[in-house]
């Protein structure tokens, strides 16, 4: 009996991502103990942030870091740093803003739905480009005075048609105007935590609750200087618009730790472990008729790790995908996996314990023995 029993909760096995809707990342235990020690004693929250900003700023090979509670929350600060800078007078506006700059570049090929996170505080979105493409003159061409911030949503797969980043930077920093990557999901690998900011970006956006395995309400801001002292102030414990997105001194030692944990591991051992789980899976299929079996590659957001990919032939199987996807969702345990296509699946080893593939591949062959 755990909590989720005594509660009557269903424990999933999740082979889909680190998506939010099924908890983001399991800590590891070294987090956990982290947590709970930081949750004996009272301490000054600037003090915390402020320190733990410094230790993560020097491992990451940053200027400066904040950490927030979630990579959407690091998309509301970085916004409101951009117009406010250190200026309280101007945070307490926030969001209404039509005195200040209210003007943000996105792609029109890069919106997302965590954009509202950036239109919350206020500004008005200056779409660039076209479904087709988007050319430098297009970012020149919309820059103006009203200009606070450039974002990009990073996903190596999906740049193209959109002006390389390289070039966003270059016209960014000609211009002076703040460019931003929000990088929630880029982890692995562990070189994108200073890999845009040494090529220029102001600031990056992490989730903390993905790749980094920290604590699921956690997120990471890391970049210049001047603009990180302008999240801290529109943040908890100041009552800016970054009030109601508290982050507890639990979860700021708890992401510490984690990039700390993350940094340190052996990540190409990491990696095998990914190729074995995906190998197991795609031999366990190799004789099954019907079902073809292979290696994805990069992952569901670009990140370069393979996923184990099954396409099924229904109409021969006589059964189709999103009845397999429901009789694995409602056995037990529950198993959660992505779609690929219209009559496939992947299974995603990131979020997988050494073992749940056995079982996975265990639960698909028992429904097609059972159909
Ligand atoms: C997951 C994700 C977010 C949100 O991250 P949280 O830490 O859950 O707030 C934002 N942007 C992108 C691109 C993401 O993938």
């Amino acid at each position: 009996m755990d909590i989720y029993d005594e509660i009557g909760v269903r424990k999933v096995i999740n082979g889909i991502a680190t998506v939010t809707i099924l908890g983001g990342s399991i800590m590891p235990l070294e987090v956990i103990q982290a947590m709970v020690e930081a949750s004996r004693h009272f301490v000054n929250i600037d003090e915390l942030q402020k320190k733990a900003g410094e230790k993560i700023a020097e491992w990451t090979k940053n200027e400066s870091a904040f950490i927030c509670c979630g990579a959407a929350a690091g998309l509301v600060l970085s916004t409101a740093a951009c117009i406010t800078g250190t200026d309280p007078e101007k945070c307490s506006k926030l969001p209404f803003i039509e005195d200040m700059k209210n003007e943000v570049i996105i792609h029109k090929m890069n919106r997302s739905g965590y954009d509202f996170a950036i239109r919350q505080v206020g500004v008005k979105v200056v779409e660039i480009g076209t479904e087709s493409g988007t050319s430098p003159e297009d970012m020149e061409n919309a820059i103006n005075d009203k200009t606070a911030a450039i974002f990009y949503f990073y996903n190596v797969t999906r740049m193209d048609g959109l002006v390389p980043l390289e070039r966003g930077i270059e016209i960014a920093k000609r211009k002076g105007i703040p460019l931003v990557v929000d990088a929630a999901a880029q982890i692995p690998p562990v070189e994108n935590l200073w890999r845009f900011t040494h090529m220029g970006v102001d600031l990056v956006i992490f989730s903390g609750g993905k790749g980094l395995c920290g604590p699921q309400s956690s997120g990471l801001i890391l970049g210049r200087k001047d603009l990180i002292e302008a999240c801290a102030l529109n943040a908890n414990p100041r009552c800016f618009i970054g009030r109601p997105m508290k982050v507890g001194k639990e979860e700021i030692v708890g992401l510490l730790i984690a990039v700390k944990w993350y940094l340190n591991l052996d990540h190409k051992k990491l990696m095998q472990t990914y190729e074995d789980q995906v190998q197991y899976v795609i031999d366990e299929f190799s004789n099954v008729s019907n079902i073809s079996a292979r290696r994805d590659f990069p992952s569901e957001a670009g990140q370069p790790m393979p996923r184990a990919e099954l396409i099924f032939d229904e109409k021969a199987l006589g059964i189709t995908r999103d009845i397999i996807f429901a009789q694995l969702k409602n056995g037990k345990p529950s198993i959660e996996l992505a779609g690929a296509g219209a009559s496939g699946l992947f299974i995603n080893p990131q979020t997988l314990e050494l073992g749940q593939e056995k079982i996975i591949v265990c639960r698909i062959k028992e429904i097609l023995l059972n159909i």
